[in-house]
């Protein structure tokens, strides 16, 4: 989309929501964002959280990234958009909920199991942020093989949700509120083609789809194994 059409398009946006949101604009600035939901998902361009959950401005704190990683808790870390997000969230933001979204057809999953040239500087951020996706790599291979692509991606994709929501509880305000209660933890896996969503369900410890109730994933803070078999089941 050029930016002329961008420009268009902001157009019809200010005509069409300006005035039906204008109430919701000004509330929002006068008594500041009181989001519940710290999303995070990947900057793929077709994974558009507030159209994929129908949600307005003020309803969700967004955190994309490529691959939607959580890098795990570090205090020496220099660079750190997305820790620094989750720690806002939780902790001035006092959210009640975090959901990691991956996604089919993902590149950042894909781009896992290529290797990047130590010497293409032009890749070199990439290179050094695929490796938050290791972990989901290393599990996928080992439970479907690497010969069929598609099963190996879409295997790397919903480890790659189960191995972020780990990285989520090394925060200290995370697991401090995971344990009491006050932050419930779910990982989603949203389907391109149709919109489907699924869930990670930590009781059967597969994937399934969304439906009214959902369980949160927050007793992986214990570090239950996952049963792996059953996990993938919802691949084939
Ligand atoms: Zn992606």
């Amino acid at each position: 989309m050029s930016t002329e059409t961008l420009v268009k398009s902001y157009k019809i946006f200010k005509k069409k929501y300006g005035e039906k949101y204008s109430g919701l604009f000004q509330e929002l600035v006068e008594n500041g964002q009181s989001p519940k939901t710290l999303f995070i998902a990947c900057s793929d361009s077709r994974v558009v959280p507030n159209l994929i959950t129908y949600t307005k401005p003020g309803d969700l704190f967004i955190s994309r990234n490529i691959g939607n990683f959580v890098p795990p808790f570090d205090e020496e870390s220099e660079a750190s958009a997305t820790p620094a997000a989750i720690e806002y969230a939780v902790s001035v933001l006092n959210i009640d909920n975090i959901i990691v979204c991956g996604h089919t057809d993902c590149g950042a999953c894909k781009s896992l199991h290529k290797e990047i040239p130590e010497d293409d500087i032009e890749m070199t951020n990439i290179r050094k942020w695929l490796k938050f996706g290791d972990s989901a790599k290393e599990q996928a291979i080992a439970f479907v093989g690497n010969k069929d692509p598609k099963t190996l991606y879409s295997a790397t994709e919903k480890f790659n949700v189960i191995e972020q929501i780990k990285n989520l509880l090394t925060y200290p305000a995370v697991k401090r509120k995971v344990a009491d209660g006050s932050i419930f933890i779910q990982g989603w896996y949203y389907h391109l083609h149709n919109g489907e969503l699924e869930y990670f369900d930590p009781i059967e410890h597969r994937f399934l789809p969304i439906t009214d109730s959902l369980r949160s994933s927050h007793h992986t803070e214990t570090n239950e194994p996952v049963d792996i078999e059953e996990l993938m089941e919802s691949n084939q």
